[in-house]
């Protein structure tokens, strides 16, 4: 039941019905009546207006719904009572419709059918005090049919709108819930955070036990995963496991439940052959990835058509924000590269060089005459030299090294951890260089980066060692000195 019909809200609609009651009772004391005497009739007012107010302020929220019924037996009690002092027990069935009215709206289906037997008994008890005829028995279940009537049609009424309420609750938490999910997928800014994310959102929305995202490239391969409460860590997933109600869903583009055990697929194996929802993710033309959510029976799997609707449009954000952080990361990736060479650019240069770490060495390349290269074979073979150079160059990057065209043709290159082997690195760079037979050769200047100094300081060192280079004769490597050792040999006179 619904906070709009708390527990104190009946209390308090028992209380008003008791005092609307007693207005009534005292009204009609002022009117021609046939028998009680002002004292009687005030007594029962007074009985009346005490149950309403105890009513009214009782905490029944403190206690549970089917406390309030204990308000039923004063108000039968004083039905009765209000009969007999009165003479006229027939014309009291009305307060009975009252009661009954207040028992459906208030409280579950057969309420009313247990309060009969009371009710009855309070009914004939008038006519039994006074004197009963056929008249009164036949009244009496004309009355109590109408008090089950009434009671049990609006409880029945009542529950039918409690329900539709909790369903209309219900969605719309789950509207709320897409809506902050959308959110949360416009502001994610790395898919394999988002991949994650997805699977949380995903597992939340279908209130799932946990949720698993596979993100496919066009060739098929799994190009990233990410998971909610999954058994395992989301990178053992393998694109095998897309069995074929997975993929038929990411290819239809459709939401799709499975009962999960009679597939032997890998996928909803790994679900330990739980059911499972199908959320398909697609960009504007093709298939992006999967999202399974599993469920805890195959029931949830059955979505309605607003859960249906509602997953199909989490699932299309879904696709939205991976598209966007794939065409994203792709233009990124295509800011940092050269796009004569395919090596890094200046860009990508500055940002290798403000991840140096000491030990780290830094060496700028400049081709040797370079303007005759083009002068002579022209722009487009100086073109190709240079294209040839930095695949040439990229053959001796391991992990974490980079090289980058800096501009023109000056190349910076990046070796970690090198250190003393710097030189003896670079000089067999360059003599593997002029062993390939190449239209020019290129001077280096090298400098290893040193902690306390700015990366920029570094660079400056390389490039006053490729001048130098240039300067004794080109096509050699000279390694610049390290300022805070040239000092030690001043010092020493050396
Ligand atoms: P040095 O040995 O002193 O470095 O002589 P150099 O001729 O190599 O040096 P200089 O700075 O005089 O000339 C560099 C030349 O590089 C001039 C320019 O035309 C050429 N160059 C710069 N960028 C490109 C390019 O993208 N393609 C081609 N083909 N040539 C380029
Ligand atoms: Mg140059
Ligand atoms: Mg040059």
């Amino acid at each position: 039941m619904t906070d709009f019909l708390s527990h104190r809200v009946i209390g308090r609609l028992a209380g008003l019905l008791y005092l609307c009651g007693s207005v009534i009772f005292i009204a009609t004391a002022f009117l021609p009546h046939r028998g009680g005497s002002k004292g009687e009739l005030l007594a029962v007012t007074a009985g009346s207006i005490v149950a309403g107010l105890v009513a009214l302020f009782a905490p029944w929220q403190r206690w549970n719904r089917s406390a309030t019924l204990a308000l039923v037996i004063p108000a039968l009690a004083l039905i009765a009572a209000g009969n007999i002092v009165q003479y006229d027990p027939w014309t009291y069935g009305i307060y009975y419709m009252i009661t009954a009215a207040w028992l459906g709206v208030a409280h579950p289906r057969g309420t009313a059918l247990k309060i009969l037997p009371l009710a009855t008994l309070s009914y004939l008890a008038p006519g039994l005090w006074v004197h009963m005829n056929a008249r009164g028995y036949q009244s009496t279940v004309i009355v109590m049919a109408a008090f089950l009537i009434i009671g049990e049609s609006l409880a029945w009424v009542s529950s039918r709108s409690r329900e539709a309420e909790t369903v209309d609750i219900g969605r719309m938490r789950a509207m709320e819930a897409l809506v902050q999910a959308t959110v949360a997928l416009a502001a994610a800014d790395e898919p394999a955070a988002a991949a994650d994310r997805v699977a949380e959102l995903a597992r939340d929305l279908l209130d799932g036990r946990c949720s698993i995202v596979m993100l496919v490239d066009p060739a098929g391969g799994l190009r990233g995963a990410g998971a909610c409460r999954w058994p395992s860590p989301a990178s053992e997933v393998h694109v095998r496991w897309l069995d074929m109600p997975a993929r038929q869903s990411m290819n239809d583009g459709t939401v799709n439940g499975h009962p999960g055990q009679p597939l032997a697929g890998d996928l909803t194996h790994a679900a330990g052959g739980q059911p499972v929802v199908f959320l398909p993710l697609r960009g504007a033309s093709q298939p992006l990835g999967l999202v399974m959510v599993v469920m805890e029976t195959e029931a949830e799997t059955r979505l309605d058509h607003f859960e249906n609707g509602l997953a199909r449009t989490f699932a299309t954000q879904a696709g939205l924000a991976f598209e966007r952080l794939e065409a994203t990361k792709v233009l990124f990736e295509a800011s940092m590269r050269d796009a004569l060479t395919g090596v890094g650019n200046r860009r990508q240069a500055d940002q290798s060089l403000g991840l140096v770490t000491p030990g780290d060495a830094v060496a700028i390349l400049d081709l040797d005459h370079f303007k005759a290269v083009n002068d002579r074979y022209g722009h487009p073979a100086g073109d190709r030299v240079l294209s040839t150079l930095a695949t040439f160059l990229e053959r001796f990057l391991r992990e974490g090294d980079s090289v980058a065209r800096y501009g023109g043709e000056e190349f910076v290159i990046i070796l970690r951890g090198v250190d003393a082997q710097a030189q003896s690195a670079f000089d067999r760079i360059a003599e593997d260089w002029r062993a390939s037979g190449p239209v020019t050769t290129f001077s280096a200047g090298v400098a290893v980066h040193r902690a306390g100094r700015s990366p920029s300081a570094t660079l400056t060192l390389a490039d006053q060692a490729l001048y130098e280079a240039k300067a004794a004769g080109r096509n050699r490597v000279i390694m610049a000195i390290d300022p805070s050792e040239a000092d030690v040999e001043v010092r020493a006179g050396i």
